[in-house]
């Protein structure tokens, strides 16, 4: 059997050589072939150069490098496609992820799992931080088809089916945690505690945080248009009892001027709603305006490994193409 690790690398020249050495070393306890797939992500460092000589060193370690930064999503996609093994290993370069637990992943799929799923328990982060995760992950789990597990990150070991499968989801907007999940097969989950990074920085900030959290909302289903509908027939109703409310005050009644305060308050509550919900649907329309687009995920500058056949949808027949029979 053929083991690939595939390692997203952005700016990582710090730790890239310790990490190559670091799981090597871990890795002379499993009996099956290894090879290194590293994906460097536009990196303005010298990871590239380091990955360079590191291929020439050694053998079993091919590198893609893209045109610039595309992002972590991308570099796992590419990782994917240029992955050859019967297992494919996806960690972090920054040994976050710590490589001794491998053996153990490979263990568990030669026992007929698929998916050798990671969780890092969130002993040691901030109080805040661990409240925030918990709460997100019990909202977004009522809304979105798959389950998201808490914790549970791109730190996994898939089978060749599913590497394939989720080399079959071509979508443009990559919310992976999602795409591994969704593809299934059987699946199995183990804890471990998260190490600090090595060196260097995360490049995570509270704004990307956030991003990442809508994009998970967003990109599995159309629940969030479905709530909008809802919620502006709630309104609706709500709107309907209180005219006739109103209009039966001022018939028993007569006229009365106040209601100023109510009215500033309707009408600014209802525009900050409506507000939402257009962004809601921008939302989509965006990610629709992407897919239609159609553009490769990445762009390779330099590899040592064969160029990924761009799998891509297949074209329509019709548009386009001239009639058989014109054509010579
Ligand atoms: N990474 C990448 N492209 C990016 C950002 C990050 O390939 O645009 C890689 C990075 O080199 C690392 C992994 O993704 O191997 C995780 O990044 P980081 O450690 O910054 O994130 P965190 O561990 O805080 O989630
Ligand atoms: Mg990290």
């Amino acid at each position: 059997m053929l083991i690939s690790i595939v390692v997203p690398c952005y700016n990582e020249e710090e730790v890239i050589r310790q990490f190559h050495e670091r799981v090597d070393r871990e890795l002379l306890s499993v009996r099956h072939d290894i090879e290194f797939v590293y994906v460097d992500d536009g990196s303005s460092d010298a990871t590239l150069s380091l990955l360079t000589r590191l291929a020439d060193e050694d053998p079993r370690a091919r590198y893609v490098s893209f045109s610039r930064n595309f992002g972590k999503e991308a570099a796992m996609l590419a990782g994917l496609r240029h992955a050859s093994g019967d297992a494919v290993v996806i960690m972090d370069a920054d040994l976050q992820h710590p490589p001794e637990l491998i053996p153990r992943m490979v263990d568990l799929h030669e026992h007929g799992f698929d998916q050798v799923i990671t969780r890092r328990t969130r002993k040691g982060d901030r109080m805040t931080r661990t409240l925030t995760a918990r709460a997100y992950y019990w909202f977004i789990n009522r809304l979105v088809d798959v389950e998201l597990v808490d914790g549970a990150g791109d730190f996994r070991l898939l089978s060749r089916r599913a590497v394939d499968a989720v080399l079959e989801l071509t979508e443009y907007n990559r919310f992976s945690k999602g795409l591994f999940a969704w593809v299934g097969f059987p699946s199995t989950t183990f804890d471990y505690e998260n190490a600090v990074r090595e060196r260097g920085s995360s490049t995570w900030t509270f704004g990307k945080l956030l991003n990442y959290g809508l994009d998970g909302l967003l990109s599995f289903n159309n629940k969030p248009l479905r709530a909008a509908l809802y919620l502006g027939l709630t309104l609706l109703t709500i709107a309907a009892v209180y005219t006739l409310w109103s209009v039966g005050d001022v018939l028993l009644n007569g006229v009365e001027a106040p209601g100023y305060v109510t009215l500033i308050v309707i009408v600014t509550a209802l525009a900050g709603v409506q507000m939402v919900m257009v962004g809601v649907i921008g939302e989509y329309v965006g990610r629709v305006y992407y897919e239609v687009k159609d553009r490769p995920h990445f762009l390779v500058k330099a590899t040592n490994t064969g160029a990924p056949a761009e799998r891509r949808r297949p074209v329509t027949v019709g548009v386009g193409n001239p009639p058989s029979g014109l054509a010579g």
